[in-house]
């Protein structure tokens, strides 16, 4: 585990602090702001606490109700909101990191994702280091809004970290490109849009496409991902888009898609992170519990959440 996280703790646990991003405006339908909720009633308190580690509340970043606002443009839906909601992840998740804690995000929809990931880069870059990222995702959230066919914000928020989209997006820290796509995996994907493609093709980010993943075997590229965000790094924030799993396993979910990876495939992708000893911060994003089967998904990701932070079998 990293030694900066262990002070003073027992071996290989941690000051693990809750930070909710309860936001819906980047997803076509209401619904995800709910995650927070519905992985707490699944129990991701306790969860974390079984396995020896503190837990302790950073606090939650609420967005407005959708209700209430004006769309915006519509290449960007609800810009100017999201920035504010981002920007106060990205102060959250940066005080928690000042303090040594292990930012554990709950979400939330991914646009989020500008703001906290952009935060734990940020923290690093102070000192000199750089980090990597494994984005698990059935899309690659690559989108600009040139490339956009829904305006939804969530489909961009990797494209914004590794430095192109929205102005207003990139600013949110004032770590425009925070992290370098060569150190920057998807794991999952099959659902990109036309126009996306090429602009991934263009990033520089290694996609591993689901028919990459059942030609060469999961465990294979996750260990290929892990090693390509741990090299140069100080460690990598592993940001779970709960829809790469399939929605057999997982059917709560905004934006789910037919043949994804495994219950066992998604565990063995965070039990690799917990493994590496170089986890800097997980998220879990786009849970959405309206289309939830009695909160299943929700438990599904709290166990998620347990195999990240060291929970093993045997
Ligand atoms: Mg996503
Ligand atoms: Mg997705």
């Amino acid at each position: 585990m990293n030694e900066t996280m262990t002070t003073g703790e027992a071996p290989g646990t941690r000051t693990v602090a809750l930070v909710s991003v309860s936001i819906d405006l980047g997803a076509g339908r209401r619904g995800v702001d709910m995650g927070p909720s519905a992985l707490r009633i699944a129990g991701v308190d306790g969860a974390v606490r079984a396995l020896g580690h503190e837990v302790v509340e950073a606090g939650t970043v609420h967005a407005p109700e959708v209700e209430m606002l004006e769309e915006g443009e519509t290449r960007t839906r609800y810009l100017a909101e999201i920035v504010d909601v981002c920007t106060d992840a990205h102060a959250l998740v940066n005080g928690v990191l000042e303090i040594g804690c292990f930012p554990l995000i709950l979400g939330g929809d991914h646009s989020l994702s500008i703001g906290t990931v952009s935060a734990v880069a940020r923290h690093h870059r102070e000192r000199g280091e750089a980090i990597g990222l494994v984005w698990v995702d059935a899309h690659t959230d690559m989108n600009t809004p040139e490339t956009t066919t829904s305006g939804n914000v969530h489909g961009m928020p990797l494209a914004v970290l590794v430095g192109r989209g929205a102005p207003e997006l990139l600013e949110v820290g004032g770590v425009a490109g925070c992290v370098d796509p060569e150190r920057v995996s998807v794991l999952g994907a099959r659902r990109i849009d036309p126009l996306e493609r090429d602009a991934v093709k263009e990033s520089g980010v290694r996609v591993f496409t689901m028919s990459e993943l059942d030609e060469r075997g999961t465990a294979a590229c996750v260990n290929e991902a892990l090693d390509r965000a741990m090299e140069d790094t100080a460690g990598f924030v592993l940001s779970f888009d709960l829809d790469a799993v399939d929605p057999l396993v997982a059917p709560g979910v905004g934006t789910s898609s037919v043949g994804g990876i495994t219950y066992r495939e998604a565990h063995l992708v965070c039990e690799k992170a917990a493994d590496s000893g170089s986890l800097l911060a997980l998220e879990l994003v786009e849970l959405n519990p309206v289309l939830d089967e009695g909160n299943r998904t929700a438990r599904v990701g709290v166990g998620l959440i347990e195999s990240a932070l060291g929970k093993t079998i045997l």
